[in-house]
């Protein structure tokens, strides 16, 4: 990949599909500047005028669905039948913020000693974000629609190999009668963020990512005294109790660790399963991973594409191998096939334990890491013995008991009964500990980039 390009390469062939320009300093300080000048415009639009454009993203997003979802696809090869849930979930999320921000940023009144007083919410101005490939639509406009919708403008730093995801989203929001500029492609390198969260126009940053892609970004932020939200990544706990529905446990930990090729933050990443139904579990859990059809993601039958690149697949490999060396056992998969593309196959590693790549490290793929525990006390245990803290699971038949353990008991931003985990527009997203810190989504969400105002008047 050159230094002045970002270059684009389908995973699934190795074909190169495309190359954008990286911005010069120049044309990154004029961006900046209209980003600006259409964000101050854009704030005294009142909420109605902001909703308008945004229920017309949703109209442009669905109108050419299946050309935004072969363009993901393509890019970093996510099943097509997934790619296209994925457009219409971002309608969802540019509806419900359309619908729901005057409430959500309504002045709230509180009673004191002036004859009013109140709380107002105020956009910030310019917000960075910086995105990764996984959910190349999802992550951008569940950033996107409540920090617009807020009255701020959206500085977007895209993963380098969606560079086509980044431009067909600037275009949408500029189809949809945004003013041009509000919300940015900013083509550039990671090299360049630095200088973009010290440019005294950007208000804030939130981050999407990896934990030292994480830690750098808050570091120069924190230098110059700027908000921050991070979306960091995890090791999901999946806890298997003893009086689990050991069919519905195997299908939603299959599912969780096999969505999108295993590349998502929210994932199945540790399966943890008490003694009594261990071989019970691993025997229907097996029959499940094994089933799977891996290869073209443009097949309708295909439930695995390929992962969405090769160094990703092979730094995934590596883990593995240094955890079977470590002790874990391979159950299945674990291999390289042969052949073109970025592919892995769905692979379980067992006797997976503390001091193991597969116990304490995210793995980005399509590997479930199963442990045993030898009962309930030691299963949460082991839930939070990481340094994560995004997701985790818990199955039983008790639903009170399950809820006590979600609620109490698991260190995590989300914590399921029964079900995947998963974000939904009108539920907060986020993690704790090494997974990151602040909120996308719901009311929460919206209230991380304003400015709550004490109005005080006497
Ligand atoms: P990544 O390598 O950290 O890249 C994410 C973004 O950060 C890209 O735009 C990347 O740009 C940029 N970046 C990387 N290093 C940077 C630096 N030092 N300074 C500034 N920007 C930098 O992560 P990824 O491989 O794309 O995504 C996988 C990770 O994201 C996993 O850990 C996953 O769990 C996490 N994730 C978390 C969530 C969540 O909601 N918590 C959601 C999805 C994914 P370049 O592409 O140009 O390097």
């Amino acid at each position: 990949m050159s230094s002045t390009t970002a270059t684009a390469v389908n995973p699934a062939t190795g074909e190169i599909l495309h190359s954008f320009k990286h911005l010069t300093k120049t044309e990154l300080t004029a961006k900046l500047e209209q980003a600006q000048l259409a964000q101050s415009g854009w704030q005294t639009n009142h909420i109605s005028y902001r909703a308008g454009c945004m229920l017309q993203a949703a109209v442009e997003l669905r109108e050419r669905q299946q050309e935004w979802a072969e363009l993901m696809t393509q890019e970093m090869g996510k099943p097509f039948k997934d790619a296209q849930a994925e457009v219409e979930k971002c309608a969802w999320a540019c509806e419900y913020y359309a619908k729901n921000t005057a409430n959500f940023l309504a002045d709230e009144t509180v009673i004191t000693d002036a004859s009013k007083s109140y709380v107002s919410f105020q956009p910030l101005g310019l917000v960075l974000a910086v995105m990764p490939w996984n959910y190349p639509f999802w992550q951008v406009f569940r950033f996107a629609a409540p920090a617009l919708m807020a009255g701020n403008g959206g500085l977007l730093k895209h993963a380098s190999n969606v560079p086509g995801c980044a431009a067909a989203i600037e275009e949408i929001f500029e189809k949809s009668g945004f003013p041009t500029g509000l919300f940015t492609n900013l083509q550039i390198p990671s090299g360049m963020v630095e200088s973009v969260i010290r440019n005294p126009l950007v208000k804030a940053v939130t981050l999407t990512g990896s934990e030292p892609a994480g830690r750098s970004v808050a570091a120069t932020a924190g230098d110059c005294l700027k908000k921050t939200v991070l979306e960091l990544g995890g090791s999901d706990p999946y806890l298997v109790l003893a009086d689990a529905d050991l069919e519905n446990a195997a299908e939603v930990c299959k599912t969780s660790r096999l969505l999108n090729a295993g590349q998502s933050c929210i994932s199945a990443k540790r399966i943890i399963v008490v003694g009594e139904v261990y071989d019970a579990f691993m025997k229907i859990f097996h029959q499940k991973m094994a089933a799977l059809k891996v290869g073209d993601p443009m097949e309708d039958a295909t439930d695995i594409g390929p992962m969405a690149r090769k160094d990703l697949r092979d730094e995934l490999h590596e883990q593995v191998l240094r955890s079977i060396e470590a002790g874990a056992e391979c159950l299945l998969g674990g291999k390289i096939p042969k052949g073109q593309g970025a592919y892995y196959p769905p692979t379980i590693l067992t006797n997976v334990k503390k001091g193991m790549p597969a116990y304490s490290e995210e793995l980005f793929g399509p590997v479930a890491a199963v442990i045993r525990a030898e009962d309930e006390d030691e299963a949460i245990h082991i839930a939070n013995d990481t340094s994560f803290g995004l997701g985790g699971a818990v199955f039983t038949k008790n639903a009170e008991r399950g809820e006590m353990i979600a609620k109490e008991k698991l260190n995590a931003g989300s914590c399921f009964v029964n079900g995947l985990v998963k974000s939904d527009p009108r539920l907060p997203f986020g993690g704790i500990n090494h997974s990151g810190y602040g909120r996308e989504l719901s009311h929460f969400g919206i209230r991380e980039f304003v400015n709550i105002k004490t109005v005080w008047v006497r």
